[in-house]
């Protein structure tokens, strides 16, 4: 199909995200991606930035995983869980269980981060409904947060700079704590933890668990805390005995230098959620994991079942791509080579910071981020990137970046100088 024939039935048919199906924004048809690259149909070739949102870790078009996932067609593409069990999903399941916190034992396998996180509430409310204690329906969450698009993902989002409010009078009414303002790297101040702790004395009786995206707060700001904060929200989620939902869906897998972020602060929490890099971008999945506690006692209560049984769950083909993922990521000294990133955004994010309209420039791992002071105009600072042969989703004031982890150095040196160079443009224009 040819480029214009593409963009027309787009333009008449295709809703992107977060678009209207008459949006004049541009769109950009690509025909194939390898390693760090997106080709476009016109043949230009973009540096990728953005992993496809976290996901494509290994780059795309990776022989292993190709492999893997031609292996796993020639066996068996799909059946349904329910009542059969098969080896990629139990061999996902055991590495899942034995590289997260002891406490996760029991692990459910869905579709995408935000059915992974609906179910992480429903286990969470089913537990307290087991335990007798249906009034415990609620979820303490913290602004800036972002934890996918139905409804109670939704509602535990920010409320108000989020992307759901027009749905806020048919959200479940959950609890919000103000958005820690310590940093990763400071110790937590008590004016940052003191509303939690108020929160959870005032609410304890009503609250199922606090969910939170540990240590970066992604879409809703990509803002990054002190885990000392983390740390100390798990003690007081001990003491009110409210169950901690950590939300890994972005962070997991090494992003932020540690394998799963709650490693930052030490701490393992009762339900976890994991999506987007477990592939390595190339199928949807996603896992939620639950402890012991948490499984025992929704079997223990009536109907004896957790009530969540979607068609593709624990799709063999997802299951063994995930598989070879992981292992791949496992056989490299990935912490050094997240370091690497975490250097060279660093590096070459640095001379951003004397910008004019630049508010800060911050970097985590894998992950560079620069925010204005100004919103940027997107689908503009966008097409000036494509022009400089980068591929960058700015959003709102932030332009950031979460390259694959097998970018070369080259390549995020490019990639982070046409970001300097297109914002030094913008502002100078501004002028
Ligand atoms: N939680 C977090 C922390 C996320 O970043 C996202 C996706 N941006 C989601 C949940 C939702 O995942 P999905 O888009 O796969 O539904």
């Amino acid at each position: 199909m040819d480029s214009a024939t593409l963009l027309a039935i787009d333009r008449a048919h295709a809703w992107h995200p977060y678009t209207a199906p008459l949006d004049r924004d541009p769109v950009y048809p690509v025909r194939a991606a390898r390693g760090c690259e997106l080709e476009l149909c016109d043949g230009r070739v973009l540096i990728d930035g953005m992993a496809s949102w976290w996901c494509a870790i290994h780059g795309y078009n990776h022989p292993v995983l190709n492999q893997a996932a031609r292996a796993q067609l020639d066996q068996m593409a799909h059946v349904m869980f329910g009542g059969l069990t098969h080896e990629p999903a139990m061999r996902l399941v055991r590495t899942l269980v034995e590289l997260t916190p002891e406490p996760l034992q029991h692990v459910f396998l869905c579709d995408s981060g935000s059915v992974a996180v609906e179910v992480a509430i429903k286990m969470a409310l089913q537990f307290w409904i087991a335990a007798g204690r249906p009034e415990r329906h609620r979820l303490l969450t913290i602004r800036s947060g972002y934890h996918g698009d139905t409804f109670n993902a939704m509602s535990v989002c920010d409320p108000v700079t989020g992307m759901h409010q027009l749905f806020n009078r048919v959200l479940p009414q959950q609890v919000f704590a103000p958005a820690p303002s310590c940093r990763f790297g400071e110790a937590c101040a008590e004016a940052d933890i003191a509303p939690v702790a108020e929160l959870l004395a005032r609410h304890r009786h009503e609250l199922a668990a606090v969910i939170l995206e540990p240590i970066v707060q992604g879409a809703g700001g990509m803002r990054f805390y002190s885990a000392d904060y983390l740390r100390q929200v798990r003690e007081l989620c001990d003491q009110y005995d409210v169950l901690l939902i950590a939300d890994e869906i972005a962070t997991g897998f090494g992003r932020t230098g540690r394998l799963f972020a709650c490693e930052h602060a030490g701490i393992a929490p009762d339900i976890l959620t994991l999506g987007k890099a477990l592939t390595g971008g190339y199928v949807t999945l996603a896992a939620t994991l639950a402890s012991q506690r948490v499984a025992h006692g929704i079997a223990s209560g009536a109907p004896g079942m957790f009530m969540h049984g979607p068609t593709f769950m624990g799709n063999p083909l997802a299951c063994a791509i995930a598989n070879a993922s992981i292992e791949l990521l496992l056989a490299h000294d990935w912490a050094a080579n997240i370091q690497r990133l975490e250097h060279g955004l660093n590096t070459g994010l640095a001379p951003a910071r004397t910008l004019a309209g630049v508010a800060e420039v911050r970097v985590l791992g894998g992950i560079g981020v620069v925010e204005l002071e100004q919103p940027v105009p997107m689908r503009e600072i966008q097409r000036q990137l494509v022009e400089r042969g980068v591929w960058v989703r700015p959003f709102g004031r932030l332009v950031y970046l979460m390259p694959p982890y097998v970018i070369t150095d080259a390549q995020l040196a490019h990639l982070c100088a046409a970001v300097v160079a297109v914002l030094g443009e913008q502002v100078e224009q501004a002028e």
